[in-house]
């Protein structure tokens, strides 16, 4: 097995970026929930990159201070006009219908079957995305433009749906590291036929996951393709013996819109990916940036609850709130860019090698500087004098500051190199054996 750190360099994130974009194809029509048979659909799909392991908690299930709901399953569901048209169909796309609608079959006139119809006036040509989870109710969603013209008369409408006791399912993969300190990636997987939110997430999330099965961690790294706030509200109540291993985490959400990152911090703002996210943005992607913690978004707000406080992060290219095609039938497969994917995932694979990389060393000769010529490291560093050059300054800045207080991410941050390249300094001192990990 490779290290992380001879990893990084090697990612085709090209290639990559079509693949996840291939796998959100494939999750794209399934019409999902927060319980349900379409998220188990989902993860026999996330199943075929990573192994995870797929978990069911029964309806009614205590979880702090929720209940786990009844479970939702569809089959179809459609409105009819007077002349037996279809001017609704579930089939053509599952956002037509008001996810967790209960079962109904009934005829009605025009102005009755307006009051269970969803729209959005402002964008006339799109379909929205609504749900009623917590309180039984049905009900449909169309463009403006098509609910405008609606002609009175009396309409016929059917929900083949079910809401019954069942169970909240959730899926799982857990990669064991060297160290049982574990990092969380979680994704909400119960979005239906949209992209950006959140299968760009759980896509990424599954990629990533697959990356780091094959790469010796140090961490351990727990991956949860949950039903959101729900799920991981479930997954932490019925897990608070492992929370005090958690020392991290990110919750991938809306990655792969063509917009720049935005990384939300944890509720302290100073745990490890917030570092190290802070450091790599700052290295690599100018426009990203910073936000700090709110108690609103994704999951995040369950993680970082004033009883729970781990040190989770939430990492969004365009802010949910701020980009249009949002919880609508515009949020599509072309919405979410092959190229965006692929830098969502390489920002956060170099997030995590920071992680995995950092450390703090001694500098094993600190009485003034080592003659580094005499080792012969320049040479073993090759012909082009700018990267000698640059090399030099990393492995001073690493002599420096390794005085077993500071940290590589540290002397990274104070010396303005990136964390690889610093990196790589210490790895060639060590080497010489100019300085130690501690
Ligand atoms: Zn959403």
């Amino acid at each position: 097995m490779k290290n992380f750190y001879e990893v990084e360099d090697s990612l085709k994130l090209n290639n990559l970026g079509n693949e996840i974009h291939g796998m959100i194809s494939e999750m794209y029509p399934i019409c999902r929930s927060i319980t349900g048979n379409g998220f188990r659909d989902t993860l026999r799909i996330i199943s075929k990159y990573i192994p995870i392991k797929v978990k069911e908690v029964p309806s009614g299930t205590k979880a702090f201070d929720w209940t786990i709901p009844k479970e939702w399953n569809i089959k179809d569901a459609y409105v009819k006009n007077s002349k037996g048209k279809k001017i609704i169909d579930f089939q053509k796309s599952n956002l037509h219908v008001v996810n967790y609608s209960i079962p109904i079959k009934a005829k009605m006139p025009l102005s009755e079957l307006k009051k269970r119809i969803f729209t959005l006036p402002d964008k006339p040509k799109l379909v929205p995305y609504r749900t009623s989870y917590y309180e039984e109710n049905w009900g449909f969603c169309m463009s403006h433009d098509d609910f405008i013209k609606l002609k009175e008369g009396e309409y016929e409408v059917m929900i083949d749906s079910s809401l019954s006791q069942g169970s909240l399912t959730y899926g799982e993969y857990f990669i064991k590291g060297k160290s049982k300190d574990e990092i969380i990636i979680s994704a909400h997987s119960c979005h239906p036929s949209l992209c950006n939110d959140n299968l760009s997430g759980v896509a990424v999330a599954a990629t990533i996951g697959r990356e780091l099965s094959e790469i010796k961690t140090k961490y351990s790294y727990r991956f949860l393709f949950i039903p959101g706030s729900i799920g991981s509200i479930t997954w932490l109540s019925q897990n608070e013996d492992k929370i005090s291993n958690v020392k991290g985490g990110l919750v991938l959400s809306g990655i792969g819109d063509s917009g720049n990152i935005h990384y939300k911090k944890s509720r302290n703002g100073d745990g490890l990916l917030d570092k190290a996210m802070a450091h790599v943005l700052k290295q690599s992607q100018e426009a990203a940036k910073m936000i700090e913690f709110s108690p609103f978004g994704y999951d995040e707000r369950q993680y970082c609850s004033p009883g729970i406080n781990l040190s989770v992060g939430c990492f969004m290219r365009t802010p949910y709130s701020e980009y249009p095609e949002y919880h609508t039938s515009a949020d599509n497969l072309d919405f979410v860019k092959a190229e965006s994917l692929a830098d969502s995932f390489g920002v956060c694979m170099k997030a995590l090698g920071v992680l995995e990389g950092d450390g703090i060393y001694l500098n094993l000769n600190p009485k003034c500087e080592p003659q580094l010529g005499k080792r012969g490291i320049y040479k073993a560093m090759g012909e082009q004098k700018d990267n000698v050059k640059k090399m030099q300054m990393a492995m001073l800045w690493v002599l420096n500051f390794s005085d077993g207080k500071n940290s590589l991410l540290d002397i990274a941050e104070r010396s303005g190199f990136n964390f690889t390249e610093i990196k790589k300094a210490a790895k060639v001192l060590e080497d010489n054996n100019l300085v130690k990990q501690l």
